[in-house]
């Protein structure tokens, strides 16, 4: 992309609303605009990384084998009377009367909805275990919309159900989303700690919430310092291993990591005092084993070995997918801007032109610019005729990972710079072995 002809509203004045980094950040990146309290727009640059986050997790969910559908937005209030939940949910829950006087809603969730189609067209546990997610977009009336992204009103949330015969399979579903979200969150660049969390009126112990440290977070948590050295890394991961699931599970889950929703003070004091944690967190994401609650009320049964009807044992597991944005700037950014990790940067490298209109500099940046494309990389070719500080400054608040420097005293020596936005750190090379450079890390990220 050229930055001449693109849409970058970058705002120099810090908004006056915005309370938190990742919030004034994505405000002056102009990546999102505010179209009313808790609902936004997202423009160009906000919507390129929010595809990047919807992809990881459309490639994670699939690697462990969940299927990818869609189900609507607005939503017929008979399902949730059905489940009882209409009454239940309150005033979060938008809702709406269409023309003929019928009571709809803007969902908040999607249990009913999929449970509805699972009870039409199943019936038999030969066709299990399935789990069915979406990325979709959701409406809670939040009493304080704030942080921007981070608590909307209107929101991008990924949701998944699974359906099992009897529980050690929905416990198996549970575990495999552990492991897929841990992954999703790594290739994000962000470190989600699994705490348990309040299993709700069901109660129970099968519920994890992932959170990501930061001081602006909502949550407070306690945790054993220990649990920040675990690495999910690039381990093989055999989905429909038990084994292998329970155990990962177990790794990352038996170390104390609570909520303060189900902090045990005695519990906590067992933990070594210098790794004793007390600490904020924001939650992007959670997962949830809540066994035949819907599938009783609601009538999803499937017959079981024996030619027995018996309801199916769900979970839903949710991951915040417009929320991870500002998640990962809070996680990732300094004084001058965001700082995006590889994996979900809105474009790979920037190229600054030092001297717009020079011959030489505008060949060796259009040079550059075509062989980065060629390779299937995504630059952003700073083409304005600006002066160097100002092209710096708008790199440095939309935080490419990666920038490329070109002017005409460096091109005399064949040279170019590399800089890394996270070190700053800057190396002189060949244009050739910048590429190679770039190319390389980022053949390093394409684990998709
Ligand atoms: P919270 O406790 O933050 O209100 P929740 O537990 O009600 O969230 P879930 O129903 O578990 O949310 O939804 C799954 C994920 O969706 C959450 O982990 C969170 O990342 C995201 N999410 C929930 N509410 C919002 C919101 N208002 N704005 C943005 N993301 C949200
Ligand atoms: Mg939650």
């Amino acid at each position: 992309m050229r930055l001449s002809r693109y849409f970058l509203p970058v705002l120099k004045e810090n908004p006056s609303e915005a309370q938190i980094v990742s919030h004034r950040l994505m405000l002056r990146a102009g990546m999102i605009k505010q179209a009313s309290s808790g609902i936004y727009s997202w423009l160009p640059l906000g919507l390129r990384v929010l595809q990047k986050i919807e992809k990881i997790v459309h490639e994670e969910q699939q690697r462990a084998g969940h299927i990818p559908m869609l189900m609507p937005t607005v939503q017929s209030a008979d399902l949730w009377r059905e489940s009882g939940r209409y009454d239940v949910y309150g005033e979060e829950m938008l809702r709406i009367t269409d023309r003929h006087g019928r009571d709809m809603l803007y969902g908040p969730t999607n249990e009913e909805l999929i449970t509805d189609i699972f009870r039409s067209h199943v019936n038999s546990y030969k066709d299990l275990p399935l789990t069915l997610y979406h990325i979709q977009w959701k409406f809670r009336d939040e009493i304080r919309p704030r942080f921007g992204v981070m608590r909307g009103r209107e929101f991008l949330m990924k949701d998944g159900y699974n359906f099992d015969v009897d529980k050690d399979a929905a416990l198996h579903a549970y575990n495999r989303h552990l492991v897929s979200y841990l992954r999703s969150y790594e290739r994000m660049g962000l470190q989600a700690i699994p705490m348990r969390a309040d299993g709700g009126p069901i109660g129970g112990d099968y519920t994890h919430e992932f959170l990501v440290l930061a001081e602006t977070g909502e949550s407070e948590v306690f945790y054993d310092s220990a649990v920040t050295d675990l690495k999910f890394g690039d381990r093989e991961i055999d989905y429909d291993d038990v084994g292998q699931c329970a155990g990962i599970l177990e790794e990352f889950t038996t170390r104390y990591a609570r909520t303060d929703e189900t902090h045990d003070e005695a519990l906590f004091n067992e933990v070594p005092e210098d790794r004793r944690r007390k600490a904020r967190g924001i939650e992007v994401g959670q997962i949830f084993y809540f066994g035949t609650k819907y599938s009783e009320t609601m009538g999803a049964t499937v017959q079981n070995s024996d030619g027995k009807p018996v309801p199916v044992h769900m979970g839903s597991h949710g991951i915040g997918v417009s929320r991870l944005l500002g998640a990962i700037i809070e996680a990732s950014h300094d004084d001058k801007g965001i700082i995006w990790p590889e994996g979900v940067t809105p474009f790979d490298c920037g190229i600054v032109n030092l001297k717009q209109g020079d011959d030489e500099a505008d060949a060796a940046c259009e040079a550059l610019y075509a062989s980065l494309k060629l390779l299937g990389l995504e630059p952003l070719y700073d083409d304005r005729k600006e002066r160097a500080g100002g092209k710096f400054a708008t790199m440095d608040l939309i935080g490419l990972p990666w920038r490329i420097t070109v002017g005409p005293r460096g091109l005399k020596n064949g040279v170019v710079e590399l800089t890394s936005r996270r070190t700053g750190e800057s190396v002189e090379m060949p244009p050739e072995d910048a590429i190679q450079k770039i190319a390389e890390i980022y053949a390093a990220h394409q684990t998709g």
